[in-house]
């Protein structure tokens, strides 16, 4: 496809080198035994599960987690090798999906496994088990509930899981908490065992977990928001142990830029005034492309020619109106960086996330389907 049309309107940029980077600081920290499985669920928190996902597969990582089965089959179509864990519900209708596209399903609770089983055919699972979460998986203390779940008749049983809820904070409570869960997790798997139930791979770190609690072990690491650069939250990144990198920019386009006269209001809701003679600038993106509209009436930056510019007015579906006064050398087609560097300045997710009160992972998760994306 012709390059220029790829960067026509409103792009997202992916630095495969920090990609790369990440798994290399991120691999490093792995417990004994243990092996990467990225989460590609919501696109790739955004950046584009095929394409992040085939990088991957060229570094050697061989596993992957998505949220849903129709998640698992367009990355089958896209040609990625490799374990796909799908960590959400999927409705029996949809089971076939899981068969035809060798899909390894999340077993949710003990009545899912039944319902998994009388699908008739072997299907590859994890059990998932609640150490303390209270969302997805059998309690772990029903440990006769999960031995009926592992002798199922149609349940390839492959691995073993938990999630950990509290990982991310350094709070006393919510250590002690973590390593409760790891505890949980480990007699199950350990009582299992000694039972004679043969479980091959056992997890329960994500991000947070393998920087935070890298002792907890487990055979894969199910990171997500760390192996994109970033951490949920900005204050997080004091006690980051690993050096990661953004993978990702937005950038969008100047469409128009004109004159407003003393008094003269803009956007929707006429929201801005200018105060005094302004120069405003219109960019080629809005809330659909997945920006937050909370970044409207001067909440958010963006960068034009290295000049950092607020957003003024309200934000629109397609549009946002910029205050260009200050950048001098301005013209339609000029590049706007949303997220990424422009000249000295900089703009990352986690501004954005702290500017429309919320944690990078919704951000760069809800970034929209029109977005192109190209590897730099
Ligand atoms: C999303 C998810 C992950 C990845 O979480 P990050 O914090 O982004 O690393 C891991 N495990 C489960 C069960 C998840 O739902």
């Amino acid at each position: 496809m012709h390059k220029h049309f790829k960067q026509g309107r409103a792009w997202i940029e992916l630095d495969m080198q920090a990609l790369e980077h990440n798994v290399a600081v991120l691999s490093s920290r792995l417990p004994e035994g243990c092996e990467l499985m990225p989460a590609v669920k919501a696109n790739a928190y955004g950046h584009g599960a095929a394409l992040i996902s085939k990088a991957l597969n060229k570094l050697g990582v061989q596993s992957f987690c998505v949220a849903t089965a129709q998640e698992g089959a367009e990355l089958r179509h896209q040609g990625v090798r490799g374990l796909i864990l799908v960590l959400g519900y999927t409705h029996p209708e949809q089971f076939s999906l899981l068969d035809y596209y060798d899909l390894t399903q999340t077993v949710v609770d003990f009545d899912y496994a039944q319902l998994l089983s009388a699908y008739g055919t072997p299907l590859k699972v994890h059990i998932g088990i609640d150490t303390g979460m209270h969302r997805l998986g059998e309690r772990y203390d029903d440990i006769e509930r999960i031995c009926e779940m592992l002798r199922a008749e149609n349940l390839c049983v492959d691995g073993i899981y938990t999630h950990l809820c509290v990982s991310d904070t350094p709070d006393k409570a919510d250590r002690d908490y973590t390593l409760a869960q790891g505890k949980a997790f480990w007699s199950l798997v350990a009582e299992l065992r000694s039972r004679g139930f043969c479980i091959p791979k056992a997890h329960l770190l994500g991000s947070y977990g393998l920087l935070n609690y890298p002792e907890l072990g487990g055979n894969y690491a199910r990171v997500g928001i760390a192996l994109y650069g970033v951490l949920s939250d900005a204050s997080d990144k004091e006690h980051c142990p690993c050096d990661l990198r953004p993978v990702l920019s937005l950038k969008s386009r100047v469409s128009s830029v004109r004159q407003l006269y003393k008094g003269e209001r803009a956007g929707y809701g006429l929201c801005y005034t200018a105060q005094e003679e302004r120069k405003i600038a219109a960019a080629s993106i809005g809330y659909a492309d997945g920006l937050p509209r909370a970044l409207s009436c001067a909440v958010g930056n963006v960068l034009i020619n290295g000049c950092k510019a607020p957003i003024v007015g309200r934000i629109c579906m397609d549009q946002l109106l910029v205050d260009v006064t200050g950048v001098t050398d301005i013209q339609s087609g000029d590049v706007i960086t949303i997220i990424g560097a422009s000249g000295d300045e900089s703009i990352t997710v986690y501004d954005i996330a702290s500017e429309a009160h919320t944690i990078t992972n919704e951000v760069l998760s809800r970034l929209g389907a029109r977005l192109e994306r190209i590897v730099r």
